[in-house]
């Protein structure tokens, strides 16, 4: 039976990505040895890194004066590192979700944090907009999709200090004004790659300015001024990362993906309105385009179980809710398929037919 997968992390990846890989895992550029043998300062390698940091450049047209850093970690070293290197004196935080909020105690380590504003109360039903921004912070941290509320900032806010985003679960899904940023992070998981890099944007002349010190491996310049090979990368993961941005690269960019990420949602969000038994779990307006989160209505809630095994028995991966939003939620990144989702969608039309 064909699988569709709605995984929320790791996740589903294009297949091409998967083949290439595993091509070069079993027999690296004709070396006869495996990707997972070689020095990672091999000659060979690299120009993996070289193309893996230039292509996130070009896709996302990073400007002048910034840096592209492979780092270990996953986002959750992010939400440490970041503050050690930018925090100065004071930062704010829109808590958006349990990312968010993760994000925020680790700051508090370095300096004086404040919770602009935060959904909280309401599940992160909602992105608060009723808040103004002080104007006397380092940098704004913010969590453009929450991956498990199924809410999205899917746009670059105009405040008046610099901001730094968790863009972990929909990075390279639409295009960044990058310049807007001092710092972008992304969990490759989700997005991009097989998990175990975390890719980072820093911009390099805000750097350096915390008044403290910082052990070699949490400062970014460590990486910056040695190519990410300060110490041994994680090399796999780097390579599919590689080969997902020659994907995105081939297929149109961040433009298309955008395209196709609206094209995927829609879909979806209709049917859960339409049916009669589903609903959404967020408020219209910041609904993610990435992850996808749907209830059964309140007259309907015991078919929860059997919709479960229902979309099971026809392929469906992956698509039990996070166990703090309960019910259902398809992450659809920029490797899932309209197909997938029309799969989905008739599954939700058939099991109607039969309640
Ligand atoms: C998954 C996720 C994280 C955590 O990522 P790790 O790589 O497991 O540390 C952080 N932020 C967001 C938005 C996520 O979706």
């Amino acid at each position: 039976m064909k699988k569709y997968n709605f995984n929320a992390g790791p996740s589903m990846l294009p297949r091409e990505v998967i083949e290439a890989t595993a091509q070069q895992i079993l027999d690296f550029n004709g070396s006869g040895l495996s990707l997972m043998e070689i020095s990672h300062r091999a000659k060979d390698f690299q120009p993996v890194m070289d193309e893996a940091m230039a292509l996130v450049k070009e896709i996302l047209q990073v400007p002048e004066g910034y840096s592209v850093v492979f780092l270990g970690g996953g986002a959750s070293l992010q939400f440490c590192q970041v503050p050690c290197n930018f925090l100065i004196k004071k930062a704010g935080y829109l808590n958006t979700g349990v990312w968010a909020k993760k994000a925020m105690k680790e700051a508090k380590h370095f300096g004086e944090v404040v919770e602009v504003a935060s959904s909280a109360d309401a599940n992160y039903t909602f992105i608060p907009k009723d808040w103004t921004c002080p104007t006397d912070l380092d940098y704004l941290h913010i969590t453009t999709n929450n991956t498990i509320y199924g809410t999205e900032i899917r746009k670059d806010l105009d405040i008046p200090v610099p901001l730094i985003a968790d863009m972990s679960s929909d990075i390279f899904s639409r295009p960044v004004d990058v310049s807007k940023y001092d710092c972008i992070y992304a969990g490759a998981q989700k997005n991009l790659a097989m998990a175990g890099v975390t890719i980072i944007i820093v911009k390099d002349e805000k750097l350096g300015l915390a008044p403290r010190e910082i052990p070699t491996m949490l400062d970014y310049r460590t990486h910056v001024e040695k190519g990410s090979m300060f110490n041994t990368p994680p090399v796999v993961p780097i390579y599919s990362a590689l080969e997902t941005l020659r994907w995105i690269k081939r297929t149109g960019g961040v433009e298309e993906m955008a395209r196709r990420a609206e094209e995927r949602a829609k879909l979806l969000y209709s049917e859960i309105d339409r049916n009669k038994l589903f609903r959404g779990t967020v408020k219209e307006e910041d609904r993610s385009l990435m992850n996808i989160c749907f209830v059964l209505n309140d007259e309907y809630k015991d078919l929860e179980k059997p919709f479960f095994d229902f979309a099971t028995e026809r392929g469906m991966v992956g698509i039990k809710g996070h166990r703090s939003v309960g019910g259902f939620r398809a992450s659809c990144y920029n490797a899932q398929t309209i197909e997938g989702v029309q799969a989905l969608v008739a599954c939700m039309q058939e099991f109607e037919k039969q309640n």
